[in-house]
């Protein structure tokens, strides 16, 4: 009897425990499933309310979700983009397409839990934007990658201002040639590659002549209009490893790579013959041809480093506009 009694309260007190903790853990699921819930509906949220793509990689299934961001961004509409990591691969401008492939692999197999790159992205009209794409990476419990989670944001307007301050910083924007501070650069670049492959490099320096009596005659805009018409000029005239400057004012430098003094002063001769026959006369009245003094120095030759071979280069358009204008002075040779 006192046995079935204690067995009776055993059960009793088992099968309220069991009552209690089953109510406790049906609470937590409850809970549990109210906050994925929650997280759901933020994650809907967000992607509906972002302006980026927002992107899931199931690559159990290889199959991808992305919100509307596909199409407000690059024109995929809803239908077009297909559910499988391919598409996206296929959409990879061609000269980004492995880096791009290569790297994601890569952090997937190493384990990482992010991935980020900047690449191009076709839009639906063929069209690339540039896009910055980051994601996590998912591991279940054993450690393996189950999903990857990601956004995609178009970077077009930053990239497109960054190119336009990049050629701004080096470029003339009266004549569209590289300006001073490119030509510094360059020349120090021409003139170490010189030195490692144990060549030479033409330096010239020309200035147009009496080129104040154009603007003092016709006026400042056709002034300009000549500066623009004596660069095109000289862009058609040279190789295409020659860097054109526009140095300042009407003065212009070339630099020759490789050029010996020989084909420098032969080029400066050619560029001096061929601005003077050039007509201009459709907007400017000149009564003479436009002419240029050159003057001509060589690296090494005239000058080891790159202060001494410009001011060799200075000092013969010098002795150029000294002797007489209109001539080409190769340096340590400054009556021409
Ligand atoms: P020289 O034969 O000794 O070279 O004399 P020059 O009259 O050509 O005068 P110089 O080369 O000493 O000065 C260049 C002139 O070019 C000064 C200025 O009036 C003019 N100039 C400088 N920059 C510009 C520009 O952007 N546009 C125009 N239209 N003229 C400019
Ligand atoms: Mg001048």
């Amino acid at each position: 009897m006192f046995f079935l009694v204690v067995s009776l309260v055993a059960v009793s007190v088992m099968t309220v425990i069991l009552i209690v903790r089953n109510r406790r853990l049906q609470e937590n699921l409850h809970q549990k499933e109210k906050a994925l819930l929650e997280a759901n509906e933020r994650f809907q949220l967000v992607s509906y309310t972002t302006s980026d793509v927002i992107w899931e990689w199931d690559l159990l299934t290889n199959q991808v979700w992305r919100n509307q961001g596909i199409q407000l961004l690059f024109g995929h509409r809803g239908e077009q983009p297909r559910t499988d990591m391919e598409w996206w691969k296929e959409h990879l401008h061609p000269d980004d397409r492995e880096k791009v492939f290569n790297s994601m692999q890569t952090a997937i197999k190493r384990g990482d839990e992010f991935w980020s790159k900047e690449y191009r992205f076709q839009r639906a009209d063929g069209t690339y934007a540039y896009v910055f794409d980051r994601s996590y990476i998912i591991h279940n419990g054993y450690g393996e990658p189950v999903k990857m989670l990601g956004s995609i944001m178009d970077i077009s307007t930053r990239i497109h201002s960054e190119k336009v301050l990049r050629q701004e910083a080096v470029i003339d924007p009266l004549t569209g040639l590289f300006n001073r501070r490119y030509l510094e650069e360059a020349l120090d670049q021409e003139i170490r590659r010189a030195v490692l492959n144990d060549q030479t490099v033409g330096i010239l320096m020309l200035d147009i002549d009496n080129f104040k009596q154009v603007n003092d005659m016709q006026g400042h805009a056709i002034g300009d209009r000549l500066l623009r018409d004596v660069a095109a000029f000289l862009l058609k005239n040279v190789r295409g490893t020659d860097i054109v400057c526009r140095y300042g004012g009407d003065e212009f430098i070339l630099i020759l790579p490789t050029a010996s003094m020989e084909f420098s002063r032969q080029r400066g001769e050619t560029l001096r013959q061929g601005i003077s026959e050039l007509d201009f006369s459709t907007y400017c009245n000149l009564n003479r041809p436009l002419t240029l003094s050159i003057g001509v120095a060589v690296f090494p030759e005239h000058g080891d480093n790159l202060q001494a071979a410009f001011e060799a280069a200075d000092s013969a358009l010098y002795g150029a506009k000294q002797s007489g204008r209109n001539r080409v002075c190769v340096a340590g040779n400054n009556h021409g």
